[in-house]
């Protein structure tokens, strides 16, 4: 706790991995403190901060601050989302770039672990506005990301238009068209399925993990949190899979749909006029909207949070559980409080890490700089299989590993061993 006292979030995402590690660390002892192990895994490789400064539409000129931790690359180039939001500072990015490394790890793809993004907010900024800070933000940061050094993507904030922004600005200043950044559109080197991805695959997890306990998602009742990126493709496949998503969000409240969430009219709100969940009920008047954070109140079979950080506590995780969830897998990165994990385990509901739940959206990342790298563009489905079967192969993974520490059950604990194992491994083989 005398290292980095003013990062909560790191500290939160570093005692939630080495608590859950201790098994394999008790296992192996005396070498990891000869090699140090542990104190060079929570020691990011470097931290880039930077500032950024744009001019807004009034003419002001506006100062932002801009971050990149490059974590780990003991088994593959950097690689990361980046978050554009008021409340980013260090802390924020290094606990996302220290679970970077254990989820890109446990795609088995070569990808190391970083994250990046600024305390800019996007909301209710002029598209020139989110293209003038783009530009100044890539202006520093090109010097140090490369196809084979560091390939960004992107995170709350940071969608396709961003990427487009970005993606833009590199290549005016390297004159190089490479795979530097992923979640491009299809139009200049971006992957078919890359959009879906991360909720497809939390999908994918999250009926490997239900499978495998005598459940499924049909005929369940879902509630998602949030409504970006990951919220809507959770949505989208839920539906394939015969649940009904009852209950969405935004920071400002949730909505409510008995008859099921028409998520073509969310995608028209959010993706189209990005606008606010409120927005539904101009469409759909029979729905219900609470201008607050109670999602966690709406009866579920399932629950996926897939909005930001701390969003589900251990009261709401008591309220899920006298409703009858049955279980809950994170899309958003640590949207579970420990408390609330450690109740839900207790209380026997299914459990999905995001680390793991949520790897989908990295690998399809992961596909896409293969394409660029081959010059090839992969079909939607080829895509979508592979993404399946990583899913799968990562709940399998999670699974073996859990049990075979005496923890069957916990894919928190066996999720983050086989991550680890396969990054230690290669910081090991490449030495000091
Ligand atoms: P988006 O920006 O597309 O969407 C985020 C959604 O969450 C918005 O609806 C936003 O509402 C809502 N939200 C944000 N903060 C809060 C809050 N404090 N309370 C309630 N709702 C909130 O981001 P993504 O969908 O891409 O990312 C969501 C989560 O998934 C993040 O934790 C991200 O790190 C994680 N993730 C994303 C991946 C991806 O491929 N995109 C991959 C792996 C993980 P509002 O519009 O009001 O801000």
């Amino acid at each position: 706790v005398q290292k980095n006292p003013s990062e909560p979030e790191f500290h939160q995402a570093v005692h939630e991995v080495l608590d859950t590690l201790r098994p394999v660390i008790e296992e192996n002892e005396a070498h990891y403190r000869r090699d140090a192990i542990l104190e060079r895994l929570v020691e990011p490789d470097r931290l880039i901060q930077f500032r950024v400064a744009w001019v807004d539409d009034a003419g002001q000129v506006q100062v932002n601050t801009g971050y990149r931790v490059q974590f780990n690359n003991a088994i593959g180039p950097y690689k990361g989302g980046l978050r554009l939001r008021e409340n980013v500072y260090s802390g924020i990015v290094k606990f996302l770039g220290f679970e970077q490394i254990f989820k890109n790890a446990l795609t088995g793809l070569p990808i190391g672990g970083a994250k990046g993004g600024s305390d800019f907010d996007p909301k209710g900024k002029s598209d020139r506005e989110i293209m003038a800070f783009c530009k100044a933000f890539m202006s520093e940061l090109y010097k140090y990301i490369g196809p084979d050094i560091d390939v960004p993507a992107g995170d709350i904030g940071v969608g396709g238009r961003e990427i487009g922004y970005l993606y833009g600005q590199y290549k005016r200043l390297t004159h190089r068209h490479e795979g530097v950044l992923t979640g491009k559109s299809l139009s200049f080197g971006g992957s078919l399925a890359r959009t879906e991805a991360t909720g497809y695959g939390l999908l994918y997890f999250a009926d490997a993990m239900l499978r495998a306990n005598g459940l499924s998602f049909k005929n369940q009742r879902v509630v998602i949190s949030g409504s970006g990126n990951v919220a809507i493709y959770a949505a989208e496949k839920a539906g394939q899979l015969g649940a009904t998503v009852v209950a969405l969000s935004d920071s400002s409240g949730y909505i409510y749909d008995e008859a099921g969430i028409d998520l073509a009219a969310v995608k028209e709100i959010k993706e189209k006029r990005y606008g606010r969940i409120v927005e539904y009920l101009d469409i759909h008047p029979q729905a219900q909207y609470s201008a607050d954070d109670g999602i966690w109140s709406v009866p579920c079979d399932v629950a996926l949070p897939c909005a930001t950080q701390n969003e589900l506590n251990l009261e709401d995780a008591k309220k899920l559980v006298a409703n009858g969830c049955k279980a809950v897998a994170e899309g958003a990165n640590m949207p579970t409080s420990r408390e609330a994990t450690e109740y839900l385990q207790e209380q026997k509901v299914l459990f999905a890490p995001g680390k793991a739940a949520n790897a989908g959206g990295v690998a399809v990342s992961a596909l896409e700089m293969s394409q660029n790298s081959e010059r090839q563009v992969w079909t939607f489905d080829k895509v979508d299989d592979k993404l399946k079967t990583i899913m799968e192969d990562i709940f399998a993974k999670s699974d073996e590993a859990a049990k075979r520490f005496g923890f069957a059950g916990n894919y928190v604990v066996g999720a983050n061993i086989a991550g680890f194992e396969r990054v230690i491994a290669a910081m090991q083989s490449q030495g000091v």
